[in-house]
């Protein structure tokens, strides 16, 4: 719906991100069927038929707050998703960016998840373009002041169990509600780093124990939340004073997957998808300035609960990650109405 009313742009960002073809796809002659006309329109050009059998294609035009096309580099998408957010947890904010999409659709490429010793390196993701900006901004006018120091966690969300990335033999980790209804992670690994080589390395040891033991990277990495989070507290009083949280989050193409003869796959499917629905809510709560989180509905939303509470104080953005492939438009429709949804009040 692009006449319904829509929730500011400074506390919640929707983007998009369409890939180019991949070399194999473009070997099969795949058809593009994304276009972008604008950085803030897209339109997916459906092939249909008829009932008389006559083909037509069906057009379907979306607008958000930006739309990369797949010419668009990691870099550029970061100046304008998460980049923003790193002022706003120097400002004592608490910040979420979201990867967003099917398996296959560019979330892990986008975040810096890469399985080590890819093509690319940790540095060209948003988690470590993060990671320099935040200490860039440690040493600027008024921020240098604040005597703030930095660590980081990076775990992953497995249907509702929780383990370490950070610490040898992935350990699983409880989670735990206080009398504050403060949620903890008991136990979680949060390292001090110093620099951003620092931040790359810890990077580097997260995305080997996730995908550990998997001959493809994303066999079981799809089916996971992997949470990696920058926080900032002050030296003194060890009180934490901003923290950014960035999720390459599940593959959500298992949404309406009842076919799998494999019940454990199902089971997983039907997690991966009320996850994804609650973090909708959630997100969609906190553009109506509502109360009522449901961030208990999920194991994602309820670790990241500090996140979606605090009103003014709590920004997050959502990257949509689509594949320009006329064999995914069902999941390519079907992720950017979810990203819609969204922003709709
Ligand atoms: P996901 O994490 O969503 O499952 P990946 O990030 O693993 O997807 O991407 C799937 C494949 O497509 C990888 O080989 C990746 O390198 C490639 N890819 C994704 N996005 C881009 C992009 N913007 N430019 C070039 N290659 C990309
Ligand atoms: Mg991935």
């Amino acid at each position: 719906g692009t006449t319904s009313e829509r929730v500011n742009s400074n506390q919640i960002m929707v983007c998009v991100r369409k890939r180019p073809l991949r070399r194999k796809e473009l070997a099969d002659r795949e058809q593009d069927v994304v276009s972008i006309p604008s950085k803030h329109t897209l339109v997916v050009h459906e092939p249909r038929k008829h009932v008389n059998l006559v083909k037509f294609l069906e057009n379907h035009s979306f607008r958000f707050d930006y739309v990369f096309n797949e010419d668009c580099s990691n870099a550029m998408v970061y100046e304008y998703t998460a980049r923003p957010l790193i002022k706003h947890i120097f400002d004592g904010g608490m910040a979420t960016c979201f990867a967003y999409g099917q398996t296959g659709s560019g979330k892990t490429h986008t975040m810096g998840g890469q399985f080590p010793g890819r093509h690319q390196s940790s540095m060209d993701g948003i988690y470590g373009m993060a990671a320099m900006d935040v200490f860039a901004t440690l040493k600027t006018v008024p921020y240098n002041k604040l005597n703030l120091k930095v660590s980081c966690s990076f775990f992953e969300i497995y249907g509702s169990r929780v383990f370490d990335l950070l610490m040898p033999g992935k350990p699983q980790l409880r989670v735990l509600e206080d009398s504050n209804q403060q949620v903890n992670v008991v136990g979680l690994t949060q390292n001090a780093v110093q620099n951003t080589d620092d931040v790359l390395a810890l990077l580097e040891l997260g995305n080997s124990v996730r995908t550990s033991g998997h001959t493809s990277a994303n066999s079981k990495s799809s089916r996971s939340h992997a949470v990696f989070q920058i926080v900032l507290r002050s030296a003194t009083e060890e009180k934490l004073h901003g923290k950014f949280s960035l999720i390459d989050l599940a593959g959500n193409e298992r949404g309406a997957d009842n076919s799998s003869a494999d019940r454990v796959t199902r089971l997983e499917g039907s997690e991966i998808n009320k996850s994804l629905l609650v973090l909708k809510e959630c997100i969609r709560a906190l553009g109506r300035q509502s109360s009522h989180l449901p961030f208990r509905g999920s194991k994602l939303t309820h670790v990241l609960r500090d996140s979606f509470i605090g009103g003014k104080k709590v920004k997050t953005c959502m990257i949509a990650m689509i594949s320009p492939c006329l064999h995914s438009v069902e999941h390519t429709l079907n992720t950017l109405r979810y990203a819609d949804r969204v922003k709709e009040l």
